[in-house]
């Protein structure tokens, strides 16, 4: 069957790269002179630091590939620039959110899930300059390195809305899922609601997870429901965008969902200002004229952050465009610096963001990188695979799956667009394990070869 045959050629190539030595051959890498085998393996002074591979950011998409270039390249070859003392499972934050899990579920020491094999540089970059295949941390430490994983996550700006940080300090009734220090407001403003207005919004700018904003939603209709506060609640759903789910397939269901459910969809609708004194949120009507702005009582707002690629990578030869790392959709590798590589939220791959998209991410990456320290042409392609698992109560959940043209790439053989108390499970119970022992160690790369099983190889 194919994915055997698949799965034999991919084996291969990697017996094949154990044990091929890695060169770089670019022309512009004008500091990498050795084998990377032979590099000092420590810093050679406090100030100065050089390595083979230099992961920046500790979230989910760099420690899955620092654990897994530390495996192959063994020890002192791979540092991790990290500044953060906690490593956070942000999925669970939408669980926390709706009471069922605990935020503390959610955060591990950062020593505690830092790979072994890697040497940690507790700081922060400030400076990329990949000419010269170096960067500055925050303490002015230069880090040299042959090759660059750039992994730093989303920005979330939440001084970008006006009257956010505000509300988010002062008005219990203000809450947001997109942070730990945030997330416990948001089951708290649920008890506390009576009745009025129960507002979602959705960020005006690109977004982690773009099922979240609405998932909590669902969640509170049903508190509201089972709490006898229903009757009394106006639940509510503002998005800029002009779909209420990117993927047609899975727009249709939570549409239909939100009918059933007595939810009112506003969508080209942008929340421009909140204002915490009256308890108002202020919205531009994108469907008639931006400048008309319409302002809605609430009793209760979760809001997420605005958001973008992090200042220093914006404002560095490595951004594309948009002001994310600029890479190539199929493989990852840096559009302009071959030594240069991104995985997660900070990358322009044209798919949504989520872990779930970094897990297929990862085994691309990994495939790319050995193939460009072997000197050969990176072969292996992303498609794109995505996946939300859109929680619709404590109890069911749409397990959306699709990939870069938007299509299904459903791993089980049933339609996952039907809402599962199994899917739930998964989300809720399955995947915090599969993060912490599959995903981070570097030895999940997404369901792709159950996905062909389960479907006896006719799956894309
Ligand atoms: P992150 O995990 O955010 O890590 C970035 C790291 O870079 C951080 O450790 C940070 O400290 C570090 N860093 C930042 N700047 C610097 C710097 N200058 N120098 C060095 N290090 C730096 N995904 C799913 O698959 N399914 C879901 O159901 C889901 N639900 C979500 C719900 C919510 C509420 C949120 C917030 C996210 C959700 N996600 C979900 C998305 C998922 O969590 C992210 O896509 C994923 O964690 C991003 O990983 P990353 O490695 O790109 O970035």
């Amino acid at each position: 069957m194919a994915f055997c045959f698949e799965a034999v050629t991919s084996l291969s190539r990697c017996l094949r790269f154990t044990t091929s030595l890695p060169r770089l051959q670019v022309s512009h890498a004008r500091s990498i002179q050795s084998e990377p085998a032979e590099l000092p393996l420590s810093p050679p002074s406090t100030s100065e630091s050089m390595y083979n591979f230099v992961v920046v950011g500790g979230g989910s998409g760099g420690l899955a590939l620092a654990s897994n270039l530390s495996r192959k390249y063994g020890k002192g070859q791979v540092a991790v620039v990290e500044p953060s003392d906690e490593h956070f499972y942000q999925p669970l934050w939408t669980l926390v959110g709706g009471g069922q899990k605990k935020k503390e579920q959610s955060r591990k020491l950062m020593k505690d899930v830092m790979p072994g094999a890697c040497d940690w540089i507790k700081d922060k970059a400030v400076k990329f300059d990949p000419e010269n295949n170096s960067l500055t941390t925050a303490e002015g430490k230069t880090v040299q390195y042959n090759y660059l994983v750039v992994a730093m996550g989303m920005q979330l700006n939440f001084d970008k809305l006006k009257g956010l940080v505000e509300a988010l300090e002062h008005d219990p009734q203000v809450c947001c899922n997109y942070s730990y220090h945030t997330v416990d407001k948001t089951f708290q403003a649920m008890q506390n609601f009576k009745s009025g207005n129960a507002i979602f919004t959705f960020p005006n700018t690109p977004v982690k997870c773009a099922g979240a904003p609405q998932k909590i939603m669902y969640l509170a209709e049903e508190y509201f429901r089972e709490n006898d506060k229903r009757d009394g609640a106006n639940v509510m759903y503002f998005s800029p965008l002009g779909a209420i789910f990117s993927a047609p397939k899975y727009a249709a269901v939570m549409n239909r969902i939100c009918k059933e459910r007595g939810i009112q969809v506003n969508l080209k609708h942008n929340l421009v200002e909140i204002k915490p004194d009256t308890r108002e949120a202020v919205f531009a009507n994108l469907n008639t004229d931006p400048n008309e702005l319409i302002t809605v009582p609430y009793a209760m707002l979760h809001v997420p952050p605005p958001m973008g690629p992090p200042d220093i990578l914006k404002a560095s030869p490595l951004a594309g465009p948009s002001g994310f790392l600029s890479v190539s959709k199929d493989t990852g590798q840096h559009t302009k610096y071959p030594n240069v590589f991104g995985i997660g939220d900070c990358t322009d791959f044209p798919t949504s963001k989520t872990a779930a998209a970094i897990a297929g991410q990862s085994g691309i990456l990994l495939k790319t990188i050995n193939a460009v320290v072997s000197g050969l042409t990176p072969y292996a392609k992303y498609n794109g695979y995505t996946s939300c698992p859109l929680v619709t109560g404590r109890r069911s959940c749409v397990l959306a799956e699709f990939d870069y043209t938007l299509e299904p790439l459903e791993t089980f053989p049933v339609d996952q667009s039907v809402e599962r108390r199994t899917a739930y499970h998964m989300k809720a119970d399955l995947l915090p394990t599969m993060y912490w022992n599959g995903l981070i160690k570097g030895i999940w790369h997404g369901p792709g070869m159950f996905r062909k099983l389960l479907h006896l190889g006719f799956s894309k």
